[in-house]
């Protein structure tokens, strides 16, 4: 990786969230200098990249990884070192992280231990605020990180409540505060209380096995959830993001809640628009089952087809990866005997752009526009980076992608840079690659074409 200078690149064709137009780009210490028909001659000390037949994209913004994320089966297994480099491989320049306060810690210490953490990241990065419980200390430290941290989105979950869950009532006066500061909520919209008593239920019935996961998450404990929180956004006027979407009807409620004015945005992730819940047979070996338990789990095909007719309508603002990988061995089989100890997550910055280009753009669901909407534009205007990422104009960032199209991936986990022992993608061909890519921490060749 060399530091980034002065480049000029030349004959590309520059896709931004709302135009496409041949056009070359020089940068220059890091930003986008200008951009326009531009003669080589007229910059002497500039290295020229010959972009013909490739695109010029913004960086890629995933705004939903969990990186070193504590569980009691162990961190995720990727750090912030090697997340980051798997996301630049894929075409991501910045994401954005939670920081997950234990029950009783305090925000702002939760906070600055997870920025000393996420310094090691090698692409841009920034950190959402959760909190798993809800008292006027929390409340407090909230409105402190929005005024005094640079802190605008807050993260709060529904499910997983007897560890860092939080129930309707508190997450309305959360949503008082937040909407108050100008900050934006996030939700993990899934019925905790309904999902942990039929876990109860299959483990005390001897159903054990990691099939049941996915049949303890039923689909209406996420649309339910998100019809809650939609009626609370309303209710407090605080702006919601309703995270890792899974369910067409959960969808649909989030577009019809835009159209009615209201603002909630809406996030699916690339897993529930590619795989579906076939993954979870009965009769499949156990071990075959581990890697695809995630939270929410894959829903059946006719869900998977209807996210992708919503994201076409613009229930989605972003589509992102919620990248949590666990390995297989040592962490995933903890839970070989019991699905409620299997850590919930899976792997995916490195491919997030890779996948939605073959299966959105290449077969015609999304426009190479939207493409850039859903993997970075969105993301950037919702979380504060509206001005400097998403786009490519003069003056903003230099976190460019050149996109060759044409070039083709299996996906394994015998190649990829992301630190997991299986990929639940393992065996899908792509087309499309970040071929190279710019950011102001340095320019990366990626030659794993
Ligand atoms: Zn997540």
């Amino acid at each position: 990786m060399r530091r980034v200078d002065k480049y000029l690149i030349i004959n590309g064709t520059i896709i931004n969230a709302d135009s496409a137009a041949k056009a070359d780009v020089a940068v220059s210490g890091g930003k986008i200098e200008s951009i326009g028909k531009l003669e080589p001659e007229e910059f002497p000390d500039y290295e020229v990249i010959d972009a013909s037949g490739k695109y010029i994209l913004p960086g890629g913004i995933d705004p939903h990884v969990h990186f070193a994320l504590p569980t009691p089966a162990g961190n995720s297994s990727d750090d912030f070192v090697s997340g980051s480099e798997a996301a630049l491989a894929g075409g991501t320049t910045s994401i954005i992280d939670f920081v997950t306060p234990r029950r009783g810690q305090s925000l702002v210490e939760a906070l600055a231990l997870r920025r000393a953490e996420a310094k090691l990241s090698h692409c841009h990065w920034q950190l959402h605020l959760g909190v798993s419980e809800w008292n006027p200390q929390v409340a407090e430290e909230v409105r402190h990180c929005i005024r005094h941290e640079g802190i605008r989105s807050v993260k709060a979950y529904l499910a997983y409540s007897d560890t860092i869950g939080i129930n309707y009532g508190e997450l309305e006066q959360l949503m008082h505060v937040v909407g108050s500061e100008g900050g934006v909520v996030l939700v993990h919209c899934e019925e905790g209380e309904m999902i942990n008593r039929m876990q109860q239920q299959f483990i005390s019935e001897g159903k054990t096995n990691a099939s049941f996961h996915a049949l303890s998450r039923p689909r209406e404990a996420e649309i339910s959830a998100i019809k809650t929180v939609i009626s609370l956004s309303e209710l407090t006027g605080c702006p919601v993001y309703i995270v890792h979407v899974s369910t067409g009807e959960g969808a649909r409620a989030i577009r019809e809640a835009k159209q009615k004015g209201l603002k909630v945005y809406g996030e699916t992730c690339i897993q529930y628009l590619i795989l579906n819940n076939s993954v979870y047979d009965p009769s499949l070996p156990n071990e075959k089952v581990l890697p695809y338990v995630i939270s929410p789990p894959l829903r059946p095909e006719k869900d998977r087809c209807q996210l992708w007719n919503e994201l076409a309508k613009g229930a989605f603002e972003v589509v992102s990866t919620d990248h949590c990988p666990f390995n297989l061995h040592g962490q995933k089989d903890l839970g070989i005997n019991d699905f409620t100890k299997i850590p919930n997550g899976a792997g995916g910055v490195e491919y997030r752009l890779r996948l939605l280009f073959t299966y959105g753009v290449l077969t015609g669901k999304i426009s190479l526009n939207q493409f850039v909407s859903l993997t970075s534009a969105n993301a950037a205007g919702i979380f504060g980076w509206s001005q400097t990422k998403g786009r490519i104009a003069q003056g903003y960032d230099a976190d460019i992608v050149i996109w060759n199209p044409d070039a083709t991936l299996t996906i394994s986990a015998q190649n990829q840079l992301q630190h997991c022992d299986s990929n639940i993608y393992e065996g899908l061909i792509t087309q499309g690659c970040a071929e190279e890519l710019f950011t102001v921490k340095g320019r990366l060749v990626n030659d794993r074409r």
